[in-house]
């Protein structure tokens, strides 16, 4: 083999910063704060932080490799400790404040973190648990002098006391080199950049560590046009947490592209939401359904005309399916059109988008609205297949549902510390635990995760598809389907709905509005109401809580 005679320059999270400070040094970072109000900076304030970051983690002895915590919502502070962490060689983990105590608590420890960072509603919470968590050096508040909380945490310090030292006004932290001054170091692009855990539905969290190269690669991925097409010209609302597989990357694609980022922090509730997106004129926002499902009731409480009032073009929806009702009112009432999205931690998290081919041009809203019910086509990066339980490739036919197996450079290669072992197949496959099928455009639609799926006769139904379906009556709020022990059938879906406030919805209207949306057999045998489903951490449906809470149901056909 000849060598080629390019350079070999690694692929840091670093240089993503020092793009964005060098050639778009205005685009703005806009935060809505923890203190209450809304946060302005760019850029170039933030590689400038970073840096004080990177160098006050240096003075307190950080090592490269050592793992530094947040327990933060979105925010420039976050995107701060984004860069000035990885960038110095650390490891960032960013927790999710939405695990029960025990597991946040359980993955501190895992991790070994050293230093954790933390936005000012969480002091309760670590007060709780600090004592728990022996390997955590010294907790630091990300506020300023003026905000700082009374509280009992040991080695409490200040973000702002703590950078500013190492600024230009504030010192030579110790030995000469201002942070403002500081070069990133150089080192291998494989090095781990930063880690986070899964929900853990089965047994403990798992941790996914990110490289800087896997997440520089994922940023190109990401800003490609028939990725997420992420750009100069866009302002991105990044509902999705930076605490859940790195806001699906877009602090990092967000400065190779410089586009303007717009940071919810605490407030995910439909007015906040809404407002934001209309005084920040967002033309690109991105979150899971049930955020979106928030805005869209509040839209219609009020009678708001967002058409009207927005800028907005696209919604990027993923972490749960998108259902065709949603879709259908982005494009009607907002003018916006919805990317539905695929992927998983464990994939950094992007697999496949959603954007249309020529051959759809000119298509009816009807026949756009079934191509975006699925995940989409794999961005380059990701090679995909589905396969049945031996192993074996199938069709790619739209119809063929089988276990949906990924490899690629941004996808995981085995848990973090992990003793069971064995993620990945003789051909470096990794079963994404989900089950599709793939049309002949490429196209992939989850039917289900491998464990929730319905198997009615030795055929299978997707409880997705029914969820979705029923989703799109007017007076369900949300859909959960299941399967139940039938005697002949071995399983039957059982529909759970959550009716939406102050409206009336009998079974028999339920399961007549589903009758022609989807096939006869996959019809449920039976609807049960509830007051509210059971969610994850991250807000996916706890089926297997479902599953425990009807586990004496018997259906009628049974
Ligand atoms: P997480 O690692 O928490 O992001 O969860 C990843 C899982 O969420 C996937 O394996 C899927 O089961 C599910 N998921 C993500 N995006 C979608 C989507 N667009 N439609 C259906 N399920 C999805």
């Amino acid at each position: 083999m000849l060598t080629g005679l390019m350079q070999d320059r690694p692929l840091l999270i670093s240089s993503l910063i020092e793009h964005a400070a060098n050639c778009h040094p205005h685009a703005e970072i806009v935060s809505r704060t923890s203190e209450g109000p809304i946060h302005r900076c760019t850029y170039a304030d933030i590689q400038r932080r970073a840096k004080q970051v990177a160098r006050a983690l240096t003075v307190l002895g950080v090592q490269p490799g050592d793992r530094i915590a947040t327990l933060a919502w979105n925010g420039y502070r976050h995107m701060e400790l984004y860069y000035g962490v990885s960038g110095m060689g650390a490891v960032l983990h960013t927790i999710n404040p939405r695990l029960f105590p025990e597991q946040i608590e359980y993955i501190a420890n895992h991790a070994e973190d050293q230093y954790l960072f933390f936005d000012l509603g969480f002091v309760p919470l670590l007060e709780k648990l600090a004592g728990s968590m022996p390997t955590v050096r010294g907790f630091v508040v990300m506020t300023d002098r003026e905000h700082l909380p009374e509280c009992s945490l040991p080695g409490l310090l200040c973000y702002e006391d703590l950078i500013g030292a190492q600024g230009s006004e504030g010192g030579d932290g110790g030995d000469g080199e201002d942070g403002e001054h500081y070069e990133w170091p150089q080192f291998a692009e494989t090095t781990a950049s930063s880690l986070c855990y899964t929900s853990g539905t089965t047994g403990n969290p798992k941790g996914v560590l990110y490289s800087h190269r896997s997440s520089v690669l994922h940023s190109w991925a990401a800003c490609s046009v028939d990725g997420l097409a992420l750009g100069s010209s866009e302002t991105a609302l990044l509902v999705v947490p930076m605490f859940h597989v790195n806001a699906w990357g877009m602090p990092y694609a967000g400065a190779m592209s410089g586009a303007r980022l717009v940071m919810p922090g605490p407030a995910l509730d439909g007015k906040s939401v809404y407002e934001l997106m209309r005084d920040e004129k967002v033309t690109l926002a991105l979150g899971v359904p049930t955020v979106w499902l928030m805005l869209l009731q509040y839209v219609d409480t009020v009678g708001l005309t967002p058409r009207d009032e927005l800028c907005l073009r696209r919604v990027v929806i993923g972490g749960a399916s998108a259902p065709r009702a949603m879709s259908e009112r982005f494009a009607t009432s907002f003018g916006a059109f919805v990317v539905h999205a695929w992927g998983m931690t464990e994939m950094s998290p992007l697999g496949t988008v959603c954007n249309l081919l020529p051959k759809h041009q000119g298509d009816t809203l009807e026949k756009r609205l079934a191509v975006q019910e699925k995940q989409g086509r794999a961005v380059y990066g990701v090679d995909m297949k589905i396969v049945d339980d031996d192993g074996a490739r199938l069709a790619q036919d739209g119809r063929s549902a089988g276990h949906l197996l990924v490899r690629g450079p941004w996808i995981t290669s085995g848990y973090y510390r992990d003793e069971s072992g064995g993620t990945i197949d003789g051909d470096g496959f990794f079963d994404t635990g989900d089950v599709a099928t793939i049309d002949a455009d490429g196209y992939m639609q989850i039917t289900d995760r491998s464990k929730d799926v319905i198997k009615s006769g030795g055929e299978w139904i997707s409880s997705i598809a029914l969820e979705n379906a029923a989703i799109g009556h007017p007076a369900v709020a949300e859909a959960a389907v299941i399967g139940v022990a039938h005697a002949k059938w071995q399983e039957r879906p059982l529909l759970i709905v959550v009716r939406k406030r102050g409206q009336e919805l009998t079974r028999e209207s339920m399961l007549q509005f589903l009758q022609g949306r989807v096939a006869n057999w996959w019809l449920p045998d039976d609807v049960a109401f509830v007051d509210q489903l059971p969610h994850t951490a991250t807000g996916k449906l706890q089926k297997m809580k479902l599953r425990e809470m009807f586990e004496d149901y018997r259906l009628p056909t049974a």
